[in-house]
């Protein structure tokens, strides 16, 4: 699929041509040269998908499917992923600008995904309950859903599907995956990967195009299950209504303005490190970037310092190259958004003390320069907004109390870095933080294993580990009088 330059929907196991015949063109954001052209997909489209996956989700061959075998599909598809991970790597860089060496990165765990759900394929059941008389058993079982509508964003789409794709189809659901309209490629060919473990046909259906269309028509689609999002506070909140008036559940995973607290008692050289990977990976195009960072006064200037040095030296360029440690931003707009965001910061009194530019990275691309600001404080619109883009804010505190009440003054509530050498303080800080994940003395740790959740507006539901399987299935309680 990698030599095709025309891309077309994956539904009920084979290549669709969309509906409407009209196709869309994608763009290398380091380059500007047109990557390939995807389907355009409109309602007929999306209907056609939730139509295969459907009728793959009542076929015998995959609801009598046992759950020990759905488990070793999971695992040979974490397989052929480990297989292709060089040519998926490739893809996604070229798709949205990632680094070569992220992806490669990525690619290295992501089988552990499929492989953390094919173990668990065979261990979800019901349970019994006891009831007080002896003559009736009361059992529960979990089932799965139906059809599941995955949506996901562009930042990192290979990783994000496969975080709805393998509990959905772990449960015994059938999935309808509406990729973001600038990374089509990786998803359409993780589809191919999935009929080629032996997932049935329309188990796995991919329609491309814009949210506003395909998207919309899959939200709205009557025979959907469930909805599972990543992406934006705003498109989330418009899915949430959608569903919840049909009374159909919604995993959201939304957006984040994350803090990362320095305190005075840490290793100010490992929390630059720290804060420098928390913002600069990926250009800053990731939920989880530790956007906003509170230093303790008395390591503030040090802190800015050790951080500024850092940012002024990160290489900008090819993604594709292995030395370069910052890459695009993945299309014009955001590239335009970040920008702006900068502006406003310096009309609003921030003060740049590196980076605050655009660029084309030597190669006509959408590059933005590492950016740190300081002079900042939280009622700015730079520090309240996601930018999702390499743009640092950096502020002073004086107490923990301080640290606390700041970094919650967010509508925001999806990850958090805390660094310090005292225990008691980490625990005390991870205790009141408001948000999903907390990390202290580390940053971006992440794994298929341990749940993930946004808190406020950064989501609803649980992504990862255990609690995963619960978003995908539902629960029955069966009462039998013997
Ligand atoms: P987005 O909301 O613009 O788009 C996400 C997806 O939704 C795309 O596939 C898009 O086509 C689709 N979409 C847009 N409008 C729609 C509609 N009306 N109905 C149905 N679908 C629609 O987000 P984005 O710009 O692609 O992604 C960036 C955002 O994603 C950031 O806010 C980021 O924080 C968030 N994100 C969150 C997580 C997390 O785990 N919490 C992870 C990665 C990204």
């Amino acid at each position: 699929m990698s030599e095709l330059t025309t891309l077309q929907h994956f539904i009920g196991g084979t290549w669709v041509e969309p509906a409407s015949g009209e196709y869309f063109e994608s763009t290398n954001p380091a380059t500007l040269q047109t990557n390939y052209r995807a389907a355009r997909g409109n309602p007929a489209d999306v209907d056609r998908a939730v139509t295969a996956a459907r009728l793959a989700f009542e076929d015998p061959r995959w609801r009598n499917l046992s759950q020990t075998r759905r488990g070793h599909l999971l695992r040979r598809l974490g397989e052929l992923i480990a297989e292709n991970a060089e040519e998926l790597a490739r893809m996604e860089t070229r798709d949205n600008g990632k680094l070569l060496r992220e992806m490669r990165g990525q690619l290295a765990t992501l089988p552990e995904y499929f492989h953390y759900y094919a173990g668990l394929a065979d261990k979800i059941h019901g349970d019994f309950i006891p009831t007080s008389d002896r003559q009736v058993l009361n059992y529960t079982a979990r089932e799965p859903l139906g059809v599941v509508g995955a949506i996901t964003p562009w930042n990192s789409p290979l990783t994000l599907t496969s975080s709805k794709l393998a509990p959905a189809l772990c449960a015994g659901n059938t999935v309808v995956i509406k990729p973001s309209e600038y990374t089509s490629a990786t998803v359409l060919r993780l589809a191919e990967l999935a009929l080629e473990a032996g997932f049935p046909p329309g188990a796995v259906n991919v329609v491309t195009g814009f949210g506003a269309e395909a998207g919309q028509a899959l939200v709205d689609h009557r025979d959907l299950a469930k909805i599972s999002f990543t992406g934006s506070t705003a498109t989330g909140s418009r899915i949430a209504a959608a569903t919840a008036s049909r009374f159909i559940g919604s995993t959201l995973e939304l957006g984040g303005k994350s803090p990362n607290i320095v305190f005075d008692d840490a290793n100010v050289p490992n929390a630059a490190m720290g804060v420098v990977a928390g913002i600069f990976a990926a250009a800053g195009q990731t939920c989880i970037a530790g956007s906003r960072v509170f230093a303790h006064r008395s390591v503030h200037d040090e802190l800015v310092e050790r951080v500024t040095e850092r940012a002024k030296a990160i290489r900008i360029g090819d993604p594709m190259d292995e030395r370069t440690e910052l890459g695009p931003l993945a299309f014009a707009e955001q590239r335009d958004k970040v920008a702006g965001y900068v502006d406003l910061g310096r009309e609003e009194g921030a003060r740049v003390l590196t980076g605050g530019n655009p660029t084309d990275g030597g190669l006509g691309g959408w590059f933005y320069e590492p950016t740190v600001l300081v002079d900042v404080h939280n009622d700015m619109r730079v520090v309240r907004e996601e930018i999702f883009g390499p743009v640092l804010a950096v502020m002073p505190f004086d107490t923990e109390e301080d640290a606390v009440r700041l970094a919650n003054d967010t509508e925001y509530g999806l990850a958090a870095g805390v660094w310090t050498q005292n225990l008691a303080r980490a625990h005390r800080m991870a205790a009141r933080l408001d948000a999903g994940t907390v990390w202290v003395n580390t940053y971006r740790a992440m794994s298929p294993m341990s749940p993930r959740q946004g808190f406020k507006a950064s989501g609803v539901g649980v992504e990862h580990g255990t609690e995963s399987i619960k978003e995908y299935t539902r629960l029955k309680s069966v009462w039998i009088n013997t």
